[in-house]
């Protein structure tokens, strides 16, 4: 599995601003992929949002991966295009760009 370029980390956190994309809570961040790598999801700044941790699966990051992730934070394979899938952030629902 290769890496998320260093350009594409960085935009990701610059749009985080230091805060959680799902709770909007300061904290340290994880990125995590939208879909997921191992259902084709691509290191692109729309696919990928910062989240808290996984908590013991309490914060975003393990919600992310739960078994009821909010809208938009686990694309299923047949959705091909995470600009056009809408992520539920602490602001509402948005889409996120490359
Ligand atoms: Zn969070």
């Amino acid at each position: 599995m290769s890496a998320i370029p260093p350009k594409v980390r960085a935009a990701v956190h610059e749009r985080a601003a230091g805060r959680c994309e799902g709770c909007g809570k300061a904290a340290p961040l994880e990125l995590h992929h939208r879909k997921y790598r191992s259902r084709g999801g691509k290191h692109t700044a729309a696919n990928i949002v910062a989240l808290c941790g996984w908590g013991n699966h309490t914060g975003c990051h393990g919600l992310a991966h739960g078994p009821n992730p909010p809208q938009g934070w686990s694309l299923s394979s047949g959705l091909s295009d995470p600009t056009k899938e809408m992520f539920l952030h602490h602001w509402g629902l948005i889409f996120l760009e490359d």
